[in-house]
């Protein structure tokens, strides 16, 4: 019984593995990531990033990320307080140690929405997350969404999509990603998502009602 009970308080101790999404902005990570939060939400948490971009109409600081300026980006840098950071079209985002300490303290599935400089980043740390890549069904299809998103500058726009086509790349090395989700119908891909987490998801699930 006391064995029982030990093995259980470390597993919920150990906690879930991180899930990291990643792929070409536009690719719908977000969308993705706000419905699997929204169905499981006593399961997996958001790992709030820091950013100096500016936030877009809808975005609440604090929720989406951490709205703040370079200065006090690349100070909280310098101090020691990211697990990764990374320039992307022009702005700096990073993951703070808070940020998936506050996940985990809960015994959540810690989400990481991140470029791909992240995702190497990560790869040198012992966050041990699994790893999955949502891909667009084409370049067209890419722009197309990032258009019709209207959070762009024209200029925004074109290094997004520059960016793209190397993250697609980056993708296709064998070993990076453990599971490739193409989200061309939104249905499947959500299906996918939900189908390559259902292990962990039951994890969770399990530890929550045994304790
Ligand atoms: P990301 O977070 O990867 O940058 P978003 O989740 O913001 O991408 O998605 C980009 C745009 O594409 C959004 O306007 C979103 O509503 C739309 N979108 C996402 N998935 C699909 C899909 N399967 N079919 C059509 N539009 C989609
Ligand atoms: P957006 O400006 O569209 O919200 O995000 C732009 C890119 O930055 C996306 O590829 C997103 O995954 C990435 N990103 C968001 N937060 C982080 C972070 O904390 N670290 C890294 N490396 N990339 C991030």
């Amino acid at each position: 019984m006391y064995m029982r009970y030990c093995s259980r308080l470390f597993s919920a101790m150990a906690g879930p593995r991180p899930v990291v999404l990643s792929g070409p902005s536009g690719a719908g990570k977000s969308t993705l990531l706000k419905r699997l939060m929204k169905e499981f939400d006593s399961v997996f948490g958001f790992s709030v990033s820091h950013t100096t971009r500016k936030p877009r109409p809808g975005e609440e600081n604090g929720r989406d990320y951490h709205y703040v300026t370079r200065e006090a980006m690349q100070a909280a840098i310098d101090n020691g307080e990211f697990i990764e950071n990374a320039e992307f079209s022009g702005n700096l985002y990073g993951t703070s140690k808070a940020a998936v300490q506050a996940v985990q303290a809960k015994n959540l599935i810690c989400i990481l929405d991140i470029d791909m400089q992240g995702v190497k980043n990560i790869k040198r740390t012992d966050l041990n997350p699994i790893y999955i890549s949502i891909q667009p069904p084409s370049m067209e299809v890419l722009e197309k969404r990032l258009r019709d998103r209207k959070t762009e500058s024209e200029e925004s726009l074109l290094k997004r999509l520059g960016t793209a086509k190397v993250e697609i790349e980056f993708s296709q090395k064998p070993g990076v990603f453990d599971t490739i989700i193409v989200n061309d119908n939104l249905e499947e891909a959500y299906g996918k998502l939900k189908q390559s987490l259902h292990g962990e998801i039951d994890k969770v699930k399990k530890i929550t009602t045994s304790l």
